[in-house]
């Protein structure tokens, strides 16, 4: 009997994961699972100690899942890349494994790696998949054969592709023979932090659950509520997503079928577009590697003189710029591991163009506290608030914190809840607590906006305008 092995990385599930179906398709082959822990590059990166929380419940809830359809999940921890290629070889030496399934991670080292592992097992047939994404890399591209550079012809190219061809999802597989016994739990050895289970789904049923749930409640009316944070008007599917318990194909067959017109403009297609930026995002990383050395789409910004304040960057990590929207958005990351998307752009402009701090201290701050902490979404987020990337917002955009927060939390509600400080503050002037405090004698325990956004918008203006002509 032949042996497959099927190593996991990003995809921790068992339902619609490509690499799992294609290795259990025979039944004459015993199937075996591997997962390789990689601490100290987890460290490297600063993967958040929520984020790991996450991964290790999933990954305990797939070992079990895994056991109840006979298949064994060997786990190993692995110093680098070069040790975790050292580590599958051995693995497959031992097992005496004849095939080894794996689905693409697109990051440029673990490309390197998958490329190198490939090499390494010259007698093992190597197969990769196109998982984690409903098009694969190089499917959507322009008349010319490149990558899209502009998100909305990308996407107009993607929901042509989608239509002609929809991708198929593809089932769990069957229950074979194999182990019976209820496999010991997984510890990680890395910093863990709680995650609140009723917001983030900890297995890979609640997060269908949640998936059908959000399809049938809210998809329709996402359009209309999903830019304000005070309101539960999104999927918080995203931790899901990064690490691979959903996949996207899942969230489009789930749609499609409680809202069937979300691929011709109808109600559900705004959310089908978000999940469109992340295709768009992983597309984009495979075609330009440099994004993964957090090198700037737009070259000349790199010229620009970023401030090296060390006082304002802790002010905003820990939410205490006196902007009240942007100190209420970093608590609630801070607290919970999540931030809303509209909080995510008004932040990172905030870092950026408030005060002038180099973006990449903001993408990494983020991925230390982020529970949905995805290379490609956040390179790509951060690049786009700080006018960096690819049809990012024009340097000249820049976000007013004050505005931004009367528009998308109107009665101050998300910043009362985030900010107890402001309680006593009137509805009216709880975007400006200062003006209000000040004109009553008020004494308030919050902090005095750190900069003046009319000031520090100029002084950001000059800044990019002196790199672009450098
Ligand atoms: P929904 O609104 O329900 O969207 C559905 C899914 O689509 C999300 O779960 C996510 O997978 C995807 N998605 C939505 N918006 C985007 C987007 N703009 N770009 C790429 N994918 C998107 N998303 C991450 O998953 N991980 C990150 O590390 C991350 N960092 C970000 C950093 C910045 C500065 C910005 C501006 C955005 C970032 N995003 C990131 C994108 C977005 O903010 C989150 O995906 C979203 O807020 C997650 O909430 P949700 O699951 O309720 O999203």
């Amino acid at each position: 009997m032949t042996t497959h092995l099927v190593w996991f990385r990003a995809d921790l599930r068992v339902h619609d994961n490509l690499a799992l179906a294609a290795a259990c398709r025979s039944d004459n082959a015993q199937v075996k699972a591997l997962f390789i822990a990689t601490p100290a590059q987890w460290r490297q990166h600063n993967m958040a100690p929520r984020q790991a929380a996450y991964l290790s419940a999933h990954l305990n809830a797939l070992r079990q899942a895994l056991a109840e359809k006979g298949i064994p999940l060997i786990y190993r921890e692995a110093a680098d890349f070069t040790d975790s290629v050292q580590t599958v070889v051995d693995v497959c030496e031992s097992e005496q494994v004849s095939h080894l399934f794996y689905n693409y991670q697109y990051e440029f080292n673990e490309r390197q790696r998958d490329v190198a592992v490939e090499k390494a097992l010259p007698n093992v047939a190597c197969q990769g998949f196109d998982d984690s994404v409903m098009l694969a890399p190089g499917s959507v591209m322009t008349g010319n054969h490149e990558m899209y550079k502009v998100f909305t012809p990308f996407k107009n190219a993607f929901l042509r592709r989608l239509k002609e061809d929809l991708p198929q999802c593809v089932a769990a597989p069957h229950p074979r023979e194999g182990v019976d016994v209820a496999p010991e739990p997984i510890t990680l050895d890395y910093p863990q932090q709680d995650f609140d289970e009723n917001l983030f789904p900890a297995d890979e049923k609640s997060a269908l659950a949640r998936l059908r749930q959000f399809c049938q409640q809210q998809a329709a009316a996402y359009e209309q509520q999903r830019d304000f944070p005070a309101i539960e008007g999104t999927s918080r599917l995203s931790a899901c997503l990064a690490i691979g318990a959903l996949s996207p194909r899942q969230c489009l067959h789930r749609l499609l079928a409680e809202q069937p017109r979300a691929l011709d403009g109808g109600p559900g297609s705004v959310w089908l577009n978000e999940l469109i930026w992340r295709e768009f995002y992983r597309h984009l990383m495979t075609y330009h590697p440099a994004l993964c050395k957090h090198r700037p789409f737009i070259a000349w910004t790199d010229k620009v003189q970023w401030q090296e304040n060390a006082g304002q960057l802790q002010a905003w990590q820990r939410g205490n710029t006196g902007y009240p929207i942007v100190d209420a958005a970093m608590r609630q990351l801070n607290a919970t591991g999540w931030m809303h998307n509209r909080l995510r752009m008004i932040t990172a402009s905030f870092l950026v163009k408030d005060l002038l701090i180099d973006w990449r201290h903001g993408e990494r701050y983020f991925m230390s506290q982020l529970i949905d902490g995805d290379f490609a979404a956040n390179n790509g987020g951060w690049q786009w608030a700080a006018s960096t990337g690819t049809d990012a917002a024009p340097y000249f955009r820049i976000f007013n914190p004050t505005t931004q927060g009367e528009r998308f939390d109107a009665d101050g509600a998300f910043i009362r809840h985030w900010l107890p400080e402001l309680k006593k503050v009137p509805e009216k002037s709880v975007h400006q607590p200062w003006d209000w405090a000040d004109k009553h004698g008020v004494k308030l325990d919050y902090p005095r906006p750190v900069v003046d956004h009319k000031q520090a918008r100029t002084a950001t203006l000059a800044a990019y305008e002196a790199a672009r002509k450098a």
